[in-house]
């Protein structure tokens, strides 16, 4: 039944074929009546129709216009599902938890389930404006990429460890749940994935002043990741040198250490004093 409609690449098209992964995604997900789940690329629905099966309410947001006519075809007698036709990068979630679309009979939980075997090429923007919302989510279960899943769990030390690692601590306390091999999808991608759960936090770890000025400092510090700590700091913010070699030892920071080997708290540090 896949093969009917072409899949389109572009969409980042790769569908799970193994019912096996799609129970074990529900099961992970511990969804009952009253969750209300967001579906990121419900693709042939085959995800969503377990979802709907054991979630108070699925929306499911699909790009691909003939997807989604097959998916209202398909829930059209599901009182539970809404199919939204759109890009989910510009979809306002926030019209969906408040602007009256929630089931009233899951009123209490008004904080989403992000359930998806995600789009890969847009696996990093989703997660950003998910980060950006985290008061009206409250777990991502989502299939990513292998690389993608590696980077997002990586600690300090670690060669993954990048600007994407640091965002996930930030906001999340992430799991890698189990992995996936690409033969168990069509078409079949290039590389393995894994599946991730994450569960936002409602306090960040540490303290920042400004999070979107905090999180574009270490978007450019890890723009030099092979570069020693004051090197790139001083490119990144217009300080000289010496002077932010001298800041960071102060605060018994390495000047000569790579960003891949700093915490969260340190970075969280490093930002306060340089502001
Ligand atoms: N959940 C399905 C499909 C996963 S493939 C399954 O597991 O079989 C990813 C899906 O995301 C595709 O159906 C693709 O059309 C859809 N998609 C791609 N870009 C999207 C976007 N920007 N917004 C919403 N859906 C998108």
């Amino acid at each position: 039944m896949f093969i009917r409609i072409r899949p389109l690449k572009k969409l980042g098209q790769s569908f799970l074929t193994n019912g096996r992964i799609s129970r074990q995604i529900i099961t992970c997900a511990k969804l009952s009546c009253e969750d209300t789940v967001l579906e990121i690329g419900a693709g042939h629905g085959e995800l969503t129709g377990l979802i709907a099966e054991n979630a108070g309410k699925v929306i499911a947001v699909e790009m691909d216009k003939k997807l989604c006519r097959l998916l209202h075809k398909k829930f059209y007698e599901f009182k539970n599902v809404e199919i939204i036709e759109g890009d989910i990068l510009k979809l306002d979630i926030r019209k969906l938890t408040w602007g009256g679309k929630i089931n009233p009979n899951c009123a209490r939980t008004s904080r989403l389930k992000v359930v998806g075997n995600l789009p890969y090429y847009i696996t990093t923007p989703i997660l950003m404006k998910l980060f950006k919302e985290k008061d009206l989510v409250s777990h991502l279960i989502i299939m990513v990429q292998k690389e993608v899943a590696e980077r997002m769990i990586a600690n300090p030390g670690s060669k993954n460890c990048g600007a994407l690692s640091v965002s996930v601590h930030y906001h999340a306390k992430v799991e890698e749940v189990f992995p996936v091999s690409k033969h168990s999808f069509y078409p079949r991608p290039k590389v393995d994935s894994c599946l991730m759960s994450m569960s936002m936090r409602r306090c960040a770890p540490v303290s920042v002043s400004d999070e979107e000025l905090f999180f574009s400092f270490i978007k450019g510090i890890f723009g030099g990741r092979r570069k020693m700590l004051y090197n790139t700091i001083s490119r990144v913010v217009s300080i000289d040198k010496k002077e932010v070699e001298k800041l960071l030892l102060n605060i018994g920071i390495n000047p000569k250490a790579r960003p891949e080997n700093i915490s969260l708290k340190e970075f969280a540090d490093i930002f306060d004093l340089i502001k």
